[in-house]
């Protein structure tokens, strides 16, 4: 037992005191990248929308967005002035030996040198107080979500500043089992509708089925930042990824909810497994700008960004 375990740690690829550093670099240029760039697939889905769309004012819209991106793109600057809420998921690889509470400080560091270095607006606040730090940090934010890959020796960051008017549009239902899949179907349209022009749409439609309250909401979240053009890998929810994607784009809401052909540039589902007595379903809209850049940090310091 004891060699077995030796063994396996000599298979770790340890990390310096340096590497926190990268991290925290990493960190910084990850909330700035996300803030002033769009990533490709959703620039190809709003290029696509604009000459599928077939009404004229959704058509001008989606011709401003688009202009907008060059602007951002010609003068480096942001898309959109929300810096958002920052949210990072951190993909450990199981063959890196590394020190969790070091990399969590580092992408604090790394949020609070892009906000005051950059610079960038602050965001977030005291939910009671109101007080604003300047930072976008503060208790427990940044958020950062762990997630674990077998056998990879590298480390990578997802950076989502999750935008206000999105967000805000979140919903949650602890469906009975007996409402099933049309009552999925039916919640998530409504919660569209009742969106509306808040979230900036067209939006990536995000849908957590099933799990605990908490983990469908986490789930919605995760399926709103899922690049474009990917498909849920249980064909029943591919399925119901397709449909809802159709339904959603003949309610008419249109960009910025001035009508139109163009509600939702995608739909995504992630699910987990649930309890026998639920069934429950949520929504999380990531807008437009479809904000995340990300990274992968190798273990010697050798840093890949990605939007
Ligand atoms: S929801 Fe998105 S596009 Fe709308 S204001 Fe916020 S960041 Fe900007």
């Amino acid at each position: 037992m004891g060699h077995e375990r030796m063994t396996r740690g000599d298979a770790l690829a340890s990390v310096g005191g340096e590497f926190y550093g990268v991290v925290e670099d990493t960190a910084k240029a990850l909330y700035i990248r996300a803030l002033t760039d769009v990533p490709p697939d959703v620039r190809a889905a709003l290029a696509g929308a604009y000459a599928r769309e077939r009404s004229t004012v959704a058509r001008q819209l989606l011709g401003i967005v688009l202009r907008n991106i060059e602007i951002a793109d010609e003068r480096r600057t942001l898309v959109c002035q929300d810096t958002g809420t920052p949210i990072y998921y951190v993909s450990l690889g199981t063959g890196v030996s590394l020190d969790g509470a070091r990399v969590a400080e580092a992408i604090r560091r790394g949020t609070e040198r892009a906000t005051r270095e950059y610079p960038l607006r602050s965001s977030v606040c005291h939910p009671v107080t109101r007080e604003n730090p300047q930072t976008n940090t503060g208790y427990r934010i940044p958020a950062i979500y762990w997630e674990f890959v077998p056998d990879a020796d590298w480390l990578e960051i997802l950076c989502v500043p999750k935008g206000s008017g999105s967000e805000s549009m979140t919903f949650l239902k602890m469906l009975p089992p007996a409402d099933g899949v049309a009552g999925v179907r039916r919640f998530v349209l409504e919660s569209v509708v009742e969106a509306g022009g808040n979230p900036c749409p067209p939006c990536i439609v995000g849908v957590g089925v099933g799990g605990s309250a908490d983990l469908c909401v986490a789930l919605a979240k995760r399926a709103s930042i899922r690049p474009i053009g990917t498909r849920n890998s249980d064909p029943h929810l591919a399925a119901l990824e397709e449909d809802l994607f159709s339904s959603i784009n003949q309610l008419g809401i249109g960009p910025q909810g001035l009508g139109g052909d163009t509600t939702a540039l995608a739909v995504h589902i992630e699910h987990a497994y649930t309890h026998i007595t639920h069934n429950p379903v949520a929504v999380n809209m990531q807008c437009w700008r479809g904000l995340r850049a990300s990274a992968r940090v190798h273990a010697d310091g050798r840093t890949e960004i990605s939007v």
